[in-house]
């Protein structure tokens, strides 16, 4: 139903007349990895979408550094149609894959790197915690896994569909608990599905070398921003343990790349998980840092909770079109408070 609405404004036009009116906010669009072929998870986009979606950034926006579109943001100076790419945590193939694209349409982009993550850090076996949950349960050759022992119940791993689904309702009960919980669940996870990690997994959720973050930061295209060490919802650890993560990822990507980090994206990034401490924290440790709140950046915005648009395998172009024009984010506001 919400399909059929989505293409009859798109087919209408409608969505034009958004674009227009926001054309002189700023639009900054957050994307994880990029894959060979669709996965079925959501933030992988397969690279023939990414291409396509980058091409039309070309011919109808004014793709820009991150830095250069805050600094213009907060000059009042914006171009119209402004974009700003930038992709989260430091996968292998935003180097590999997305960059080549990049490059061949003159499209900037930010990385925010998790450096534990590029460190391969034993904690989650190398992977940001998320991924590992579902390349546990993707690896198992089990048909269900029992978790009511740890306060989540029973989960069917049948099929593919089945292991995604179940990966998402235990992420969303994990980015509740308390850091220190959440690592034991985790733990019990690859005790029971016996932590075996499928090679395609083990590609697609690999992280970039440090010589792909230098080479990146090199580029005229390229830049680094920072996203903790180990990607924890920084509301759900001590303060002491949240500035360790915000600031020790910072000093290790400086002591890598030898220059400046000034920018920072917070994990997971909904308003809850950044509390008042919090963005004092990050405001003293950079310029500016980016959420995960979706919507556009006017020159109101508070520049430690910029907001941003997350780009999903399930948008084809012209759905595509339709969210960067703004209209699905005023729909879905719109449909919020209908139900109040
Ligand atoms: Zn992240």
């Amino acid at each position: 139903m919400k399909k059929i609405i989505f293409q009859l404004i798109y087919y209408s036009g409608l969505w034009l007349i958004f674009r227009y009116i926001n054309r002189h906010k700023a639009l900054i669009l957050m994307y994880h990895g990029v894959t060979h072929n669709d996965l079925g998870i959501w933030t992988r986009v397969p690279l023939e979408q990414f291409e396509l979606q980058m091409s039309y950034l070309e011919k109808n926006y004014q793709a820009q550094s991150l830095d250069e579109l805050v600094n213009q943001l907060k000059e009042n100076k914006l171009p119209s149609g402004s974009v700003a790419v930038t992709f989260d945590d430091g996968y292998e193939n935003n180097a590999s894959l997305a960059f080549p694209v990049l490059q061949r349409h003159h499209i900037p982009a930010t990385i925010f790197i998790t450096t534990g993550f590029v460190e391969r850090d034993e904690l989650y076996n190398g992977f940001i915690w998320t991924d590992f949950i579902y390349i546990l349960l993707n690896g198992c050759n089990l048909s269900s896994l029992d978790l009511s022992d740890q306060g989540l119940g029973k989960f069917n791993l049948g099929t593919h569909e089945q292991v995604i689904a179940a990966n998402v309702q235990i992420c969303a009960h994990l980015k509740c608990c308390p850091d220190s919980e959440k690592q034991n669940i985790i733990k019990a996870i690859k005790e029971r599905t016996g932590g075996t990690i499928r090679a395609e997994d083990r590609e697609s959720f690999a992280p970039m070398s440090w010589e792909q973050v230098c080479n990146i930061q090199k580029n005229k295209l390229g830049s680094i921003g920072a996203h903790t060490v180990q990607h924890p919802i920084l509301s759900r650890l001590d303060l002491h343990e949240a500035e360790q993560e915000i600031v020790q990822s910072k000093l290790m990507l400086q002591q890598k790349l030898n220059s400046p980090i000034n920018a920072f994206a917070y994990p997971n990034g909904c308003p809850q998980d950044i509390s008042n401490e919090i963005v004092r924290i990050v405001s003293d440790n950079f310029t500016y840092a980016l959420s995960t709140d979706p919507g556009f950046n006017d020159k109101d915005i508070n520049l430690f909770a910029l907001r941003r648009l997350g780009i999903g395998n399930d948008m084809p172009l012209w759905h595509f079109k339709l969210h960067l024009s703004g209209i699905i984010i005023f729909l879905k506001r719109m449909a919020s408070y209908a139900s109040l």
